[in-house]
């Protein structure tokens, strides 16, 4: 039956960045889809592990910061994912920074942690999950774009690039592993209601213009990924490779 396909029972997921904001309703979707959930971040994501746990679900916590971890060890905690759960079927690059800048003023280091974290750690992360997930025979990768996947935005050179940068590698992982039962794919969430965007939403101009763009009328809130995240982690989504899914109240559309 259709409904049995979005199921994720026996899978495992490792979810980067789950303590909080989009990569903890991922987590908490993916779980309450039957997948037991390896949480990757710098925090320790208690809150988090308890609500997948409360589902009878397992959750483990491997810290690393992607800011500071080289591609070994980024390997290594896609390994003990793995290993403490016994396999790995999918993988979520959810972990973001942003910095808000003119593009004359970002600094080097500033340049270089946006995209150090926000691109870097993907592909260094999806290299690693591809491994296992191509030995094991399929899997599913979950890249989390942005509309500045697609359009410059304001003061934030360094996440439009990454991001950006993001939906190309998408499409290239997509096209090498598609035949292999690995799917790549990604989501373009809109302007959610998190800690990304408050300095935005505590703008009030910035905050009634985007409002205004907005065709669903309201900002999205992280429990509208969840849909769209156990779809492409399922078998239901097996044959959507290197597409990229916005959940944006329509913000793509205006
Ligand atoms: P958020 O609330 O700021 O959460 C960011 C997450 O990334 C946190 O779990 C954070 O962990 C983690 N993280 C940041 N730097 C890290 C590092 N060096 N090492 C490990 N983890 C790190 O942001 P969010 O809105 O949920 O964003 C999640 C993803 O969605 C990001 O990729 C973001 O670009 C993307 N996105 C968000 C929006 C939006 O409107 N909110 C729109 C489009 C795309 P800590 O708690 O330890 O900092």
């Amino acid at each position: 039956m259709i409904l049995d396909s979005f199921r994720l029972d026996g899978r495992v997921a490792l979810v980067t960045g789950g303590n909080r904001g989009l990569g903890q309703a991922c987590a908490i979707a993916l779980a309450e889809a039957g997948a037991d959930i390896a949480l990757l971040g710098r925090t320790e994501p208690s809150e988090t592990t308890a609500h997948v746990k409360g589902l009878g679900r397992s959750a483990v916590y491997l810290s690393c910061d992607l800011a500071t971890a080289d591609p070994a060890q980024l390997a290594d905690a896609v390994n003990a994912a793995a290993g403490q759960l016994g396999r790995l079927d999918v993988l979520v690059n959810n972990a973001g920074i942003i910095r808000r800048a003119p593009a004359a003023e970002v600094t080097a280091a500033d340049w270089d942690e946006v995209m150090t974290v926000d691109l870097d750690a993907v592909f260094h992360l999806s290299r690693a999950a591809g491994r296992v997930m191509l030995a094991q025979g399929g899997g599913r990768i979950v890249n989390i774009a942005s509309m500045l996947s697609f359009q410059g935005g304001l003061r934030v050179p360094a996440y439009t690039a990454a991001k950006h940068a993001v939906l190309g590698l998408t499409r290239a992982l997509a096209n090498e592993w598609a035949a292999r039962g690995v799917n790549v794919n990604a989501i373009a969430p809109g302007y959610m209601a998190t800690d990304n965007t408050a300095p935005l939403r505590e703008d009030p101009v910035r905050a009634a213009s985007i409002l205004e763009r907005i065709p669903a009328g309201r900002w999205g809130e992280p429990e509208d990924l969840m849909g769209a995240v156990v779809f492409l982690a399922s078998d239901a989504a097996r044959y959507l490779h290197g597409t990229v899914l916005p959940v944006d109240g329509g913000w793509l559309a205006r």
